[in-house]
């Protein structure tokens, strides 16, 4: 690790850790200037929006799920809906951590751009046919708790939005090129 070099510093100067603490050390070299000055400083009031275009059904859905300091109860179950299970129809809560992964990827980017949704909440039945299919789904997955969401982002490559999940170290970061998604949860930090 490289050391830090020993000077003193005037106050009001934001050292290293202060940025680590408020998540505004620049990641990689692809933050962009919007993601520092709007929704990853935390001293600034702020809404928090999403975006979802649902591949599956072909819904679309832009609403602020978190405004004045707390989650918008009806964006929330706009979200749910949005991010149903196709298949059965059946809704559950997605969780607001996820949400705000999703957001933090999306500043960390710097993208305003739409997520295209591959897989949001599995129904037990869903998951349990998928595994028929793909010896890859795994039988617990969190996407059946309404924690995880198969997504990519147009106009960003598989290999930024990726490399972007695995910097946040939210949870779990699968990336799956051949099926044009990445696959991020709020499950234990984890990558495949
Ligand atoms: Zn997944």
């Amino acid at each position: 690790m490289r050391s830090e070099p020993k000077r003193k510093l005037s106050a009001g100067t934001l050292t290293r850790r202060d940025l680590l603490k408020t998540g505004m050390l620049a990641l990689g070299g692809f933050l962009c200037p919007q993601a520092l000055m709007g929704s990853m400083c935390p001293t600034l009031p702020y809404e928090k929006s999403l975006s979802f275009y649902n591949l599956h059904t072909g819904e679309k859905l832009k609403t602020v799920y978190w405004s004045d300091g707390m989650y918008v109860l009806e964006a929330l179950s706009d979200i749910n809906q949005i991010l149903r299970d196709f298949r059965t129809g059946d809704i559950k809560p997605i969780d607001t951590g996820l949400l705000d992964l999703l957001h933090s990827i999306h500043g960390l980017i710097g993208s305003r751009g739409i997520l295209h949704v591959v897989s949001g909440y599995r129904s037990p039945e869903t998951n349990a046919l998928l595994r028929e299919n793909d010896g890859g789904v795994a039988a617990k997955s969190l996407h059946i708790e309404g924690k995880a969401v198969d997504f990519r982002l147009p106009g960003c490559s598989l290999k930024t939005l990726h490399k972007a999940a695995v910097r946040l170290q939210g949870g779990g970061v699968g990336y799956y090129p051949a099926l044009g998604f990445v696959h991020v949860d709020v499950g234990r930090v984890r990558y495949w």
